[in-house]
């Protein structure tokens, strides 16, 4: 059994950058599961597939496997043997993701490939059921959020200097509405361990919300 941490939250809260620094100096490897339901959406999208149709979603994973691995400490995803991790982060994709990720079929192709990876290694995994779900007995449970405001800022800030096209008060609704969907789901719905460790990073820096959960990590 790997050392294992879950770190949980909302979306936007920060949980990719602060793991990967956290697994940066602890020497763990990070695991992106968002990405894995991302790379599921892709699938979903290229078929043309309407993600209230549930039926649809569930008969669309038959043909979908999703593996990961890592170039130079960089997770990649593959779909059915095709790196897609250069087209995981487009609203488009993360809206598909958080519709499908409702759906039973979907969650049960991800589990075992999250499972499996947590044992082999000392992982730190990032999503909304890893401390409640997946990881049951992980070594280290955080959850790990920030007010609407703060995450729909950087977002914001995030985009703007991508140079992309984008609305505050738009954002702010579609986290909203993720954050709604999210912790409301009949399955793995997002909430706080019981056992998770708080971390509210709103007025935090990046390295103060790092400095805090290396804390609590061996
Ligand atoms: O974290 P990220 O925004 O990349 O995740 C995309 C979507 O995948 C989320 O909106 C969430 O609905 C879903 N997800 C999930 N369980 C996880 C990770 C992500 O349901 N463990």
């Amino acid at each position: 059994m790997g050392y294992n941490v879950a770190i949980d939250g909302p979306a936007g809260a920060g949980k990719s950058t602060i793991a990967k620094l956290v697994a940066k100096e602890k020497g763990y490897i990070y695991v992106d599961t968002g990405a894995m339901y991302r790379g599921l959406a892709i699938h979903f999208l290229k078929k043309g597939i309407d993600p209230e149709n549930k039926e649809a979603v569930a008969k669309a994973c038959q043909d979908a496997e999703v593996t990961i691995g890592y170039e130079n400490g960089i997770q990649q995803i593959y779909l059915n043997g095709e790196n897609v991790t250069e087209m995981l982060r487009t609203e488009e994709v993360g809206n598909m993701a958080s519709k499908t990720s409702a759906i039973p079929e979907v969650r049960e192709k991800l589990l075992d490939l999250q499972r499996s990876l947590a044992r082999e290694k000392d992982v730190i995994m990032d999503g909304r059921d890893i401390g409640t779900n997946i990881l049951p007995d992980a070594d280290v449970k955080i959850y790990l959020t920030a007010s609407v405001e703060t995450r729909a800022e950087r977002r914001y800030k995030e985009l703007k200097e991508k140079g992309e096209k984008c609305d505050l008060a738009e954002i702010s609704r579609d986290i909203r509405e993720r954050d709604e969907r999210d912790m409301t789901r009949e399955i793995a719905p997002l909430k706080k361990a019981e056992d998770a460790v708080l971390v509210d990073s709103s007025d935090m820096t990046i390295k103060e919300v790092v400095d805090e959960i290396c804390r609590h990590c061996r």
